[in-house]
């Protein structure tokens, strides 16, 4: 059966995630301003997308640790389409992919940034924006030097 949930939230206006129970430790970290991933206990890597077992070695024993936030834009594209309502004031936005220093990369947008002045290699940070009561989204903005 498939998870019953609106695909726009009609007080945002905007696309909100469906939360799965492995996924809680994440969000409620991320309700706090802070962003945990699962690191592998056998081979210490740190991953994402979030998922049972680790990509490296298959080791389903891990915990939910605390990422520096810090990181690299290691990628971007530019879209000139309003996807929903909530984005015709946005166009044209990014969507980037953060290296984390600890490894993972994660598919967010970057923040207080026009698109004119995104460089891969950019240094970044994490940032947090509170969407619902329930939901806050981890995203990035340019790193302060
Ligand atoms: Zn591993």
């Amino acid at each position: 059966m498939q998870p019953s949930f609106k695909m726009i939230d009609e007080k945002t206006g905007r696309y909100l995630p469906f939360i799965y129970p492995e996924e809680l430790a994440f969000w409620e970290a991320a309700r706090e301003r802070k962003l945990k991933l699962q690191r592998c206990s056998s081979c210490r890597k740190a991953w994402y997308p979030i998922g049972p077992a680790c990509p490296h070695c298959f080791s389903t024993k891990f915990e939910w640790q605390l990422m520096s936030g810090r990181g690299k834009l290691h990628n971007y594209v530019i879209y000139h389409k309003a996807w929903t309502p909530w984005f015709e004031k946005r166009v044209p936005y990014a969507v980037v992919q953060v290296q984390l220093e600890e490894g993972p990369r994660l598919t967010t947008n970057l923040l207080d940034c026009p698109v004119e002045k995104i460089r891969i290699g950019m240094p970044v940070e994490a940032a947090f924006e509170d969407i619902t009561g329930e939901i806050t989204l981890v995203q990035f903005r340019p790193a302060a030097r």
